[in-house]
Parts: structure tokens; C-alpha cells; sequence
């Protein structure tokens, strides 16, 4: 059994290879300890900066033994994890954090925005879709246009399309493959935001300046903070963070999407159990940046200030966004993020820049 706070030089285990999985790495790293991480990928981002990779399927029995037995604390970089991967750690007796009921709330976007709402967190009325009598029930309760999206397994906007019309739904659902989906009525927002917030073993809680973040095509594209937002605003979105981390009794950091209404009011898209692309400007702008804040939470540290240091605008450099890094090197206020991905297919994530301004613009 593991004893907290895990001192340096122990092994820590993540569960996913990619770009989070690496800058949670290198944050470990800076800190003391060692990574092995657990990847079906070859050449994962992650594996370059970490000291072992267990190279295997998730669900890999032998793999999964292997990282419980050498590591003293278990986290996970990427959602779609099978959710017996984290039972079967659990069995063995492995420290996780987050826990798996967080991973399994946020992999199901029905039960997630069920989840929220018995939480007391607004979301958009939403609906679950299985059938085509599903469907038009869904129709008559939310009208159009409606937003379809698969319960599991989707991300950056895939598993998702609009039914402008009634006579398309059935159309729509099918081409999403006929699997288990939820219906969501538009969220008519100004803005979307963010917040990153963390809970510490002890029950802690630190909360980061509100992000803006700009989505293109459903991928984050730009985000930037800390966002001008009202105190009332910056109030209820640090109140729905730190009921959700309460009751997920929660460790570690989480990423809450949030869509800002005209009228003011907060409405949650969704959490994501993990760091998450709209705090990556705080690599850079902040006292403590959300990778580490992860692994002091998960170690049980101290979690550290969150306080701004400086204004940032991340911009994700996507495909061959990336082949720009000598001009993006040659701005002085530019930090450059790359992720060592070998193959910049179109809209793949392979690095972000933080450009940096004053605070109180
Ligand atoms: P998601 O995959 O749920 O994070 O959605 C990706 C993006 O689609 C969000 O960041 C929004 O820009 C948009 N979106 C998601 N749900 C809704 C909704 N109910 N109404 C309007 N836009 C949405």
C-alpha cells in the first residue's frame, strides 16, 4: 500500500502516452520522481520523457500487474480508458487518483450531465437517445435545431452532429452509427469558458483564473486567461468546480468546460477527470501550471499557488501548424510547446504556443 505524500524518487504509473501524459512527465521529473507509462502506442509522446514504458493494451493483465506492483501511485492522461483497466489496478491494490468513478461519470455523457445536475451543476436539457422512438421523443421535448452526440467515446468534436430539422434526426443518429447517444438542446452561450481546479489527498482545493477558450470545428483552438469575467461569474464557476471535486471525492486535477449564457449564467458542457488543453497556458502563466498542481495532488503534496503571473494566449499548433517552431522560437514572448509527434496529419495536436503579455489587460 502506498503511503502519502510519496516522497521523490518514487515511480509514478500513467495510464496513456500522449501530450498530457508527457508534460505530466516532465513535471514529475522536476519534482523527484520517475514515470512508467502505460501505452498501446509506439513512439507515445510520453515514452520519450519517462523512464519506463510498459508498451501494451490497456487491459494488458500482465501489464496492468506490472505498473500496480512498481508503482506507488496511478493516474490516467487520457479518458477513454477501459473502465476495467482502473478496476482491475484497484484489485490489485494500487493507489489511484483520480479514483474510477470519476473516469466512469465522465465517459458517459448521459450519466456525466445526470451526474451534474443531481450535483446541483446546470447544464443544458438533455436527453437520452437509444431508438428512433428516442428520438422523436427527444424532438417533441427540445425541439431543433438539437445536438446529437454519442454517449461514449467521442472527443474534439467527433461523435457529434447537428439535426437542424426533425425530418433529419433519424438520418443524423444513424450515421452516428445508430449507437447509444444523448440529444442536447442548444446551450445559446457568448462565450465558452473554463476552469482547471485540483483537490489535494487532504481535501484541499485550489482553483485557477477562469480560461476563455475559442473551440474551431470542435477542437480547442486558442484560449486565453485569465478571462475578464464578473466576480459573481468567478464565484459560481470556483463554487460548480469545487462541488464536483467533493463529491467525486476527488484527487488530482479536473478541467470543466462551461458555457457562459447571455443573461451571465454558467451552464457545465462537461468535466474532463484530468488535466485538460484549456490549462496549458498556466505551464506559463501561473506560480504553479496544472501538470504539477496533478502530480502534487495525486502524490499528496502540498497543492501550490495558483495565482497568475502573467496574461497568455494559447494557441494549439495543429498539424502542420508545428513545422512554423523556428519563427514561433524567434518571438521573445512566445513559449513553444512540442509534443515530439512524428506525423502532423491535419488537425492532430502536435504542440501549443503560450504567448505572453502583462496581467490586467
Ligand atoms: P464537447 O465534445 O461536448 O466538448 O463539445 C465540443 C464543442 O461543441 C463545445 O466546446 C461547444 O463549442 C460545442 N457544443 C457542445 N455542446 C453544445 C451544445 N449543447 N450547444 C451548443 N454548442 C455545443
Amino acid at each position: 500500500m502506498a503511503m502519502f505524500p510519496v516522497p521523490p524518487g518514487a515511480m509514478i504509473g500513467i495510464l496513456g502516452g500522449g501530450q498530457l501524459g508527457r508534460m505530466l512527465a516532465l513535471a514529475a521529473a522536476r519534482l523527484g520522481f520517475k514515470v512508467t507509462v502505460l501505452t498501446p502506442e509506439a513512439d507515445a509522446p510520453a515514452s520519450a520523457v519517462s523512464a519506463r514504458t510498459l508498451a501494451a493494451d490497456y487491459d494488458d493483465a500482465a501489464a496492468l500487474a506490472e505498473l500496480a506492483a512498481s508503482c506507488q501511485v496511478i493516474t490516467f492522461e487520457f479518458e477513454n480508458i477501459p473502465a476495467r483497466a482502473l478496476e482491475t489496478l484497484a484489485g490489485m491494490g494500487a493507489a489511484l487518483a483520480p479514483g474510477p468513478r470519476a473516469l466512469a461519470v465522465a465517459q458517459d455523457r448521459f450519466d456525466e450531465k445526470t451526474f451534474l445536475n443531481d450535483a446541483g451543476a446546470p447544464t443544458v436539457a438533455f436527453a437520452p437517445v437509444g431508438s428512433g422512438a428516442d428520438i422523436r421523443a427527444a424532438l417533441a421535448a427540445l425541439g431543433t435545431p438539437l445536438l446529437i452526440k454519442t454517449r461514449r467515446g467521442g472527443y474534439d468534436g467527433k461523435g457529434q452532429a447537428w439535426v437542424a430539422r426533425p425530418g433529419e434526426a433519424e438520418e443524423v443518429f444513424a450515421a452516428l452509427g445508430g449507437r447509444p447517444c444523448i440529444a442536447e438542446a442548444p446551450a445559446d452561450f457568448r462565450r465558452e469558458l473554463a476552469i482547471i481546479a485540483a483537490r489535494g489527498r487532504d481535501g484541499e482545493i485550489a482553483v485557477y483564473p477562469l480560461t476563455e477558450s475559442h473551440h474551431e470545428r470542435g477542437i480547442l483552438r486558442r484560449a486565453s486567461a485569465p478571462a475578464r469575467a464578473t466576480a459573481p461569474t468567478i464565484a459560481a464557476a470556483e463554487r460548480i468546480a469545487a462541488t464536483l471535486l467533493t463529491a467525486l471525492d476527488y484527487v488530482g486535477v479536473i478541467g470543466i468546460e462551461l458555457f457562459e449564457r447571455d443573461n451571465g449564467a454558467l451552464l457545465v458542457n462537461e468535466f474532463a477527470p484530468r488535466v485538460h488543453n484549456t490549462g496549458h497556458w498556466t505551464l506559463d502563466g501561473c506560480e504553479v501550471d496544472q501538470f504539477e498542481q496533478h502530480i502534487r495532488a495525486i502524490a499528496g503534496w502540498p497543492l501550490g499557488p495558483t495565482a497568475a503571473t502573467h496574461h497568455v494566449e494559447m494557441t494549439n499548433l495543429l498539424g502542420a501548424e508545428a513545422h512554423d517552431w523556428e519563427r514561433l522560437a524567434r518571438e521573445p514572448e512566445t513559449r513553444v510547446w512540442l509534443y515530439g509527434k512524428r506525423e502532423a496529419r491535419a488537425g492532430r495536436k502536435m504542440g501549443h504556443v503560450n504567448r505572453l503579455g502583462p496581467l490586467d489587460r
